[in-house]
């Protein structure tokens, strides 16, 4: 595959700098290694804070021009782009399997839902409305402009510069997600992928020169992550740093925009409660905890971290005799029908036929699931299914549910990020909201139940961005994406996504 790939370009190592595929000054590399043989691919440009200076100064070049192209030209090369992607999405769901590891059909979907945010984003490029808000004196008018478009001066509408910093779980939706609402508003940017994962997104740079999106508007540098994070956030230029990884580098990037006050957009790191109620569907809640939890093989920041069940209760012995069964609940038979399920799944490289979980990213992703394993088998907790490396070896991992876990264990405290399932028991509605709050993040949550009223309830009472109801795949270009409490800032995605990238300018017309 990666000679096929390579001889028909999808292959690239070099950064892309205000539209020249670039080496490193120094003439550095890096391997990037395919997680599920632990072969080198490839090896691409390792840069610094030199040629990260140089992409933001193109980015500022380009900006001028790019700003100023009307909604709509600037929809036009977006749409292209779109097309280029989805007409190579085999190509480019391949490159992403061999350097991420997910399954084929999960990557080439992967495409799909990185290419629909340029799409939604091309045409919500012509919908920056403005708004006049009705003034407090007969003699003023009061207005909101979010675009406009003049030929002097350099900062207009759009933010300016974005810096785009992004992780290897989804090597292109993430870095879509951020650079199409960017360029749609009339920003440049300045992409700096995971060094673990940046094929996919070379490939995707270099189609995006093929759409016409002009040189300088788009650029990738990869390599020394702290230098280029330091120049990003060290650049008067750079307006805004968008940023997906963990809670500490994102800590990191937001004091250091102080700085030079930049906006920050952050996805930091989730711990999502899958809350499975007594009067929830079997079937359907079965099907979605499977989705959210083993997605990916459990490294999306959106993944259930903790499934928590409504315990089994013993029934009035009256009852017990007319119904000839004296447990009620969902906890037994979901914790049964569960493991079946997870058993059943095919472990092994994401090229291979029936695949559904691959490999984890990088020893570092393996060992930390043993720990928590570890910690929790260690604190009463029972190895249900899996619990330990797979056979294939490497950086595999057996798709695992753990019962009993508790609230104090690691695998409830922190994210995973991998395919272990931890399932925790409540006894009442209030207790598993006050589980489902007991954490510093509040990215995405889920609960299953068949009770209408029970299900706005706790929606509402959880301290959550995100919310999924007898529904474990959320994620969508039209809907917002984001968190609350350390999980983040700033929505992606949607409508709302829009208005990061853009700034709004009030005007007072007074003295008519
Ligand atoms: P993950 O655990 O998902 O790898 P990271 O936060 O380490 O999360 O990585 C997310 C992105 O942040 C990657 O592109 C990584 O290279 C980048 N990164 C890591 N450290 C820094 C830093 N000090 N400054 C800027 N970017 C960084």
């Amino acid at each position: 595959v990666a000679a096929r790939l390579s001889s028909s370009g999808f292959i690239r190592s070099q950064g892309l700098i205000g539209g020249k595929w670039t080496d490193a000054y120094d003439g550095k590399t890096i391997e990037v290694r395919n997680p599920a043989t632990g072969e080198v691919i490839t090896n691409v440009s390792c840069m610094g804070g030199r040629e990260t200076n140089d992409a933001i100064a193109s980015a500022y070049d380009a900006f001028v021009s790019w700003s100023k192209l009307t909604a709509s030209e600037r929809s036009k090369c977006l749409r292209k782009w779109y097309d280029l992607i989805m007409a190579h999405k085999e190509e480019l769901g391949q490159l992403m399997t061999l350097e991420q590891g997910k399954p084929l059909k999960e990557a080439i979907g992967e495409v799909s839902y990185g290419a629909s945010f340029i799409e939604f984003f091309a045409e919500e490029a012509k919908r920056v409305y403005g708004d006049i808000i009705p003034a407090t004196l007969p003699d003023r008018r009061l207005f909101v402009l979010k675009q406009n478009k003049t030929d002097v001066g350099k900062f207009l509408q759009p933010v300016g510069v974005v810096a785009a910093i992004t992780p290897w779980n989804f090597p292109l939706a993430m870095i879509t997600r951020k650079v199409a609402p960017a360029l749609a508003s009339g920003c440049t940017v300045v992409i700096k992928p995971s060094e673990l994962t940046p094929l996919t997104a070379l490939a995707a740079a270099e189609l995006s020169i093929q759409a016409g999106i002009p040189p300088g508007a788009v650029n990738v540098v990869m390599g020394n992550a702290s230098d280029i994070g330091e120049a990003i956030v060290a650049s008067p230029q750079v307006r805004k740093i968008t940023f997906t990884g963990s809670t500490a580098v994102g800590k990191k990037l937001m004091a250091g925009a102080a700085g030079t006050v930049k906006k920050v957009s952050l996805e930091l790191g989730g711990n999502a409660p899958c809350i499975i109620f007594d009067d929830a569907d079997l079937d359907v809640a079965l099907k979605g905890a499977l989705a959210t939890k083993f997605r990916n093989s459990g490294q999306t920041c959106v993944c259930a971290n903790r499934v928590l069940v409504q315990e089994d209760f013993i029934q009035h012995e009256v009852l017990v005799l007319i119904f000839q069964s004296p447990v009620v609940g969902i906890y037994a038979k979901f914790a049964a029908a569960f493991s079946n399920a997870v058993e059943s799944m095919k472990v092994g490289d994401g090229f291979g036929e029936g695949v559904v979980q691959g490999p984890l990213i990088n020893d570092a992703a393996i060992q930390k699931v043993e720990s928590f394993v570890q910690d929790a088998i260690s604190k009463g907790a029972k190895v249900l299914i899996g619990g330990k490396r797979h056979s294939l070896g490497k950086t595999f991992y057996e798709p695992t549910v753990i019962a009993d876990v508790e609230s104090e264990m690691l695998l409830s405290r922190e994210e995973v990020f991998g395919p272990v399932a931890p399932l925790l028991k409540f006894k009442t509605e209030e207790e598993a909201i006050r589980m489902a709050n007991d954490t510093n993040a509040g990215l995405a949550a889920y609960i299953f139940t068949t009770n209408i009223q029970r299900s706005w309830r706790v929606s509402e009472a959880l301290e959550y961005g995100i919310v999924g109801i007898n529904e474990g795949l959320i994620s969508t270009e039209v809907a917002p994406f984001g968190g609350v409490k350390q999980s983040g800032l700033g929505r992606e995605g949607s409508k709302y996504g829009m208005d990061e990238y853009l700034e709004m300018k009030y005007i007072c017309l007074g003295n008519m």
